[in-house]
C-alpha cells in the first residue's frame, strides 16, 4: 500500500464577487467545444469570477481561444505564439495572428516573451534565444499596431526582456503575466507602468518576495490570474487548476497588501477592463 497521501480534490475559495481571471488556458484545461467552455465559465461564475481572458499559445490554440471568446460573453482571448515555440512563427502564422489580433474579442497579443529555462532544460525542443527575441519584437509591433495589450511570458529572462521592452515601441498596456521575477525587477516594471499579474505561485510558502511584489504594485498595475491548468494555488498545489480557483490567489494577494479582498476584487476588475479594453 502506498503511504503517499492522496491529493485533495481542489475546491474554489469562499466566493469573491467581481474577481477576474486575467490569464488562463481554457483549451488546455479541457474546454474545446462551446458547451465545455460554458461549463468552466459556470463553475467560475459560481466562485464570483466575472471575466476570463483565455490564452492560445500556438496557432491552433489561439483559434480555440478566439472561438471560446466569440462563444461566451464572459470570455476574451489573447493570441500569440509562445516563446518556446517561436520557430512556429512563419509567414502564414504571422498573417493569421495579425487577423486574429484585430478581432474585437481578442484583447491581447500574448503570451510572447522569453523563456531561457526551457532552452536550458530541453534545448532541442525549444526555440533559441535569438529566435525568441525576433518573435517577441514582432508581437510587440502587432500589439502597437492593433492597440491591444501586450501579454508577456518571462521565465528567467529578466535582463534581456527589460532591455527589449525598453528599446521597443510602447504598447498601450504591457502585462507581465505570472509575475515571478525578483523584487528589483518588480520595482522597475512598476516604474515603467507595466501591469504585474500574479498567479498561484504567489501563494507558495517560500515566495515571500512575490508577495512583496504584489504588495508594492499600485492599484491599476495589478491583475490576478490562474494560468490554469498550471500553477494551482495553495492549499491545492500540484492538482489541476481552473478559473474557478482564482479566489485562493486573490485572498493571498489581498492579505499581502493588507487590503480588503472585496476592494481588491473591484480594483482588479477595473484594471482588467482598462488593460483589455472591455
Ligand atoms: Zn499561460
Amino acid at each position: 500500500m502506498s503511504k503517499k497521501k492522496p491529493k485533495p480534490t481542489p475546491q474554489p475559495a469562499e466566493t469573491l464577487p467581481g474577481i477576474v481571471d486575467a490569464h488562463t488556458h481554457l483549451a488546455s484545461c479541457g474546454a474545446r467545444t462551446g458547451a465545455e467552455v460554458d461549463a468552466f465559465v459556470e463553475r467560475a461564475v459560481a466562485a464570483g469570477v466575472g471575466k476570463i481572458c483565455t490564452v492560445g499559445d500556438g496557432l491552433a490554440e489561439a483559434e480555440d481561444a478566439l472561438a471560446a471568446a466569440q462563444h461566451n460573453p464572459r470570455v476574451w482571448a489573447a493570441c500569440a505564439i509562445h516563446p518556446t515555440r517561436a520557430r512556429e512563427l512563419d509567414d502564414a502564422a504571422r498573417a493569421r495572428l495579425a487577423e486574429m489580433a484585430r478581432d474585437p474579442r481578442c484583447v491581447a497579443v500574448g503570451e510572447t516573451g522569453l523563456d531561457t529555462y526551457w532552452i536550458r532544460h530541453k534545448p532541442e525542443e525549444t526555440a533559441p534565444l535569438e529566435v525568441q527575441e525576433e518573435a517577441l519584437r514582432w508581437h510587440i509591433d502587432l500589439a502597437v499596431a492593433t492597440g491591444k495589450a501586450l501579454m508577456i511570458h518571462n521565465r528567467e529572462g529578466d535582463a534581456d526582456l527589460m532591455r527589449i521592452l525598453a528599446d521597443s515601441p510602447k504598447p498601450r498596456e504591457t502585462v507581465l503575466h505570472c509575475f515571478s521575477s525578483p523584487l528589483d525587477v518588480a520595482h522597475e516594471a512598476i516604474e515603467r507602468g507595466y501591469v504585474l499579474s500574479f498567479a498561484g505561485n504567489v501563494t507558495f510558502k517560500r515566495n515571500d518576495e512575490l508577495r512583496a511584489a504584489a504588495a508594492a504594485a499600485p492599484a491599476g498595475q495589478l491583475l490576478i490570474e490562474t494560468d490554469a491548468p498550471y500553477m494551482t494555488p495553495e492549499p491545492y498545489r500540484g492538482t489541476r487548476n481552473e478559473p474557478a480557483f482564482v479566489g485562493h490567489t486573490a485572498y493571498c494577494v489581498a492579505e499581502a497588501r493588507g487590503q480588503d479582498p472585496a476592494e481588491l476584487a473591484a480594483e482588479v476588475s477595473a484594471t482588467f477592463d482598462r488593460v483589455y479594453g472591455v
